[in-house]
This record gives structure tokens, C-alpha cells and sequence, in this order.
């Protein structure tokens, strides 16, 4: 079976996970845990960054930190999973949805503004902050979001979750917005099993994150609370097991960019499918998954039809995420764009691209797909 993506063993996991047994710091923080966030730091060339159980709970925490709060509006991408967009509702606030535009599949510079607008006019206020994800690893249009988002004084969380490693005009991907969310989920580019972190402005913003994951417990000596915590620290277990992983990332990122350069290459011929790329240099995608949208006036089969032929191949791939505009759950959230999103999720396809496949898998792929397609 070719699997889309599993989880990659570096090497020194079990060494880690050994010492952090031994040294019985079996328990929610402890010295893996700072070693990671370091470590994490220095990749990102950005230090304030807290190691958090999930990047759910990161996002939930960049909101927080961003000001929401019960009745506010805040926009997020509607292309993404839902896990970018629940924990505005965790917070009682509403989602507003916005448009991808088709370069990059993220969120539509022109659709996001039209919505901030819109907004105003039917609330009277603007929304409190914007979640921007990097969908497939694919960095957003970073610089139009950001102008747009200043203009109006509004937040904006970029949600990194599938993007350790991307690049925006030489900036790490996460550290371009006011807050950023990683996950280290076990698909992912590396994994702690399960895990995230929440890239944060600066030490006392990322203070504060600490803060708030711990429970919110004041140093005092016996338990005093102010505000309402939560309990989203990264055990050291798993942190132990991150800092084994990130030791791969840079090689993890090269061989993902080089599956996509592969699958580019083996699909050239084929004018049906188009392998989604980088609209220009100022890009740069760690690839964490490779994509393709098929030119369904040709291929006459749907992606789904599609994932079930090579399924009987024992090749697994995936659907585009279903937009959020599409979900039940969201179908009263206001929506702002065309049918980008709409067309993207009914033509595209998630190619295997994990990092322990071979050439020869990729090659094998490719040409099941053609074969598929020629029938
Ligand atoms: C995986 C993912 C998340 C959630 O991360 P978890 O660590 O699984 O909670 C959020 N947003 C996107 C886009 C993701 O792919």
C-alpha cells in the first residue's frame, strides 16, 4: 500500500523518549519541553514559541490572545479543515467565511476585504481577527493579508498547521501574522504524535500562552485564579520525541519539494491534470502534500471516482478538504467569493507525499493516475 502520509521516524526518538522516562519527567513540562520550543525557535528564527497538545488548541489560543471574545465576528478561510475554524465557535463567536483565489488556494486578498466592509456595514464593527491557513503547505498571499488586516486594525492568526517549513518572501511560514499555529499531529511534516505550538509576537505574549495552557494558576501558594485557563501544554513525552523529529525537518522539507518536482516532471504530458505549483519565487511550499485538479471536461471521471481506482491499486489519496461554506455545521456563517474554493474541492486530488516513499513509488503513482485517466 502507498499511504498518503505517515508519520517518519528520525532516529533519535527512542533515545529521547528514554531519557525523559528515565529521568521520570513523565509528566506535562520539564526540560524536553524547553529544548523543543528552542529548538523550534531557531528554525523559525523567531523565539517566542510555546509548545502547546495540539494545533486546535493553538489556534484557540492565538484567538484568545487576539482579543475574541463572545459575540465578535472572525473571518477565516473557508478552504481548510475544520479545526482552523471551530475554535472561533469554542469561543462564542461567529465565523465569517472567505473565498480562496486560485494561485495559491488561500484566502482571496480582494473576497477578504469585501468582507471586512461588509461587515462593518451590517454590524457596525469590524471583525475582531482573521484566521489565514497555508493550505497544503502553499504559504497564503502573506503581504496583501497583512496590509489588508492593518488597514483595518484587525488580527490575524496564520494558521501554519500544514506549512512547517514553508516561505513567504524568506519569511518561515507562522511568524509573518500577529500569531502563528503549528501542529505536529501525526500526518504532518513531523510529529511529536500528537502536538502544536503557537508562534507569538513576543516573550510576554508568549509568557501570557504559558500562562493561560497551565490552567491559569497565579504564583501564589495556593491555587488562585483570575481569569479562565486551560489545560493545552505539551507533555515532555512528546516534546521528547518533537526534538528528535525537527533534527530531519530541513531533509524532510528538500524530500517534499522534491516529490512534487517529481510528480511536475512524470505528469508534464498529460494536458488533463495540472500539478499545483508555486504562482512565483516569492513562494516557497514545503509541499507537505502534493495536489492536482483535473480539467473535468476531459477526464469525464470525478476526483472521487479517481481515489477509488487507485485505491484498488493500493495507492491512497485524498479529496481537497470540503470548504467550510459546504459544511453543514457553518451553513449559516456569512460568506464572501466566487465558486474558487467550490471548483478547487470538486477537480483536486491529494497525491501520496510522505517522505518514507521511494522514487519508485511516486513513479508508480504518476503512472496510475494516467492509466486512470485514459479509461
Ligand atoms: C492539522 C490541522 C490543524 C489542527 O491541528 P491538530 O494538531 O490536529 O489539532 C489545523 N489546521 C489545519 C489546516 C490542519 O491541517
Amino acid at each position: 500500500m502507498i499511504k498518503l502520509s505517515i508519520p517518519h521516524l528520525a532516529g533519535n526518538e527512542k533515545k529521547y523518549v528514554d531519557e525523559a522516562v528515565e529521568s521520570t519527567w513523565i509528566v506535562p513540562l520539564g526540560p524536553f519541553v524547553d529544548e523543543f520550543e528552542y529548538r523550534l525557535g531557531d528554525y523559525l528564527h523567531h523565539k517566542d514559541v510555546v509548545a502547546l497538545s495540539a494545533g486546535t488548541a493553538a489556534i484557540h489560543l492565538g484567538l484568545v490572545m487576539a482579543g475574541v471574545k463572545a459575540g465578535d465576528e472572525v473571518i477565516c478561510q473557508s478552504l481548510t479543515f475544520s479545526a482552523s475554524c471551530n475554535p472561533i465557535v469554542y469561543l462564542g463567536a461567529s465565523p465569517v467565511l472567505v473565498d480562496s483565489e486560485p494561485e495559491t488556494w488561500n484566502m482571496s486578498p480582494s473576497f477578504l476585504e469585501e468582507a471586512i466592509i461588509s461587515r462593518k456595514k451590517a454590524t457596525g464593527r469590524y471583525p475582531a481577527a482573521i484566521v489565514v491557513v497555508h493550505l497544503y503547505g502553499m504559504p497564503a498571499r502573506m503581504d496583501e493579508i497583512m496590509a489588508i488586516a492593518s488597514r483595518y486594525g484587525i488580527a490575524v492568526v496564520e494558521d501554519a498547521a500544514e506549512a512547517l517549513g514553508s516561505e513567504f518572501d524568506g519569511k518561515k511560514c507562522g511568524t509573518i501574522g500577529d500569531y502563528g499555529v503549528l501542529s505536529f499531529n501525526g500526518n504532518k511534516i513531523i510529529t511529536t504524535s500528537g502536538g502544536g505550538a503557537l508562534i507569538c509576537p513576543d516573550k510576554t505574549a508568549a509568557e501570557r500562552v504559558k500562562f493561560l495552557s497551565t490552567q491559569a494558576r497565579e504564583n501564589r501558594p495556593y491555587y488562585y485564579h483570575t481569569t479562565i485557563g486551560y489545560n493545552y501544554r505539551l507533555s515532555n513525552v512528546s516534546a521528547a520525541i518533537g526534538c528528535a523529529q525537527i533534527e530531519e525537518l530541513p531533509d524532510r522539507v528538500k524530500r517534499r519539494r522534491c516529490i512534487h518536482g517529481l510528480y511536475s516532471e512524470l505528469l508534464a504530458g498529460a494536458e488533463w491534470v495540472t500539478v499545483h505549483d508555486e504562482p512565483s519565487q516569492r513562494f516557497r511550499s514545503n509541499f507537505w502534500l502534493s495536489t492536482v485538479s483535473f480539467d473535468k471536461s476531459v477526464v469525464g471521471r470525478t476526483p472521487d471516482e479517481i481515489r477509488m481506482l487507485l485505491l484498488e491499486r493500493g495507492i491512497e489519496t485524498r479529496l481537497i478538504w470540503r470548504p467550510m461554506h459546504m459544511q453543514p455545521v457553518f451553513a449559516d456563517a456569512p460568506y464572501y467569493g466566487g465558486g474558487c474554493s467550490d471548483g478547487i474541492f470538486e477537480n483536486g486530488l491529494c497525491l501520496p507525499s510522505g517522505t518514507t516513499l521511494s522514487d519508485d513509488d511516486i513513479a508508480q503513482v504518476a503512472e496510475a493516475l494516467k492509466e486512470c485517466l485514459a479509461k
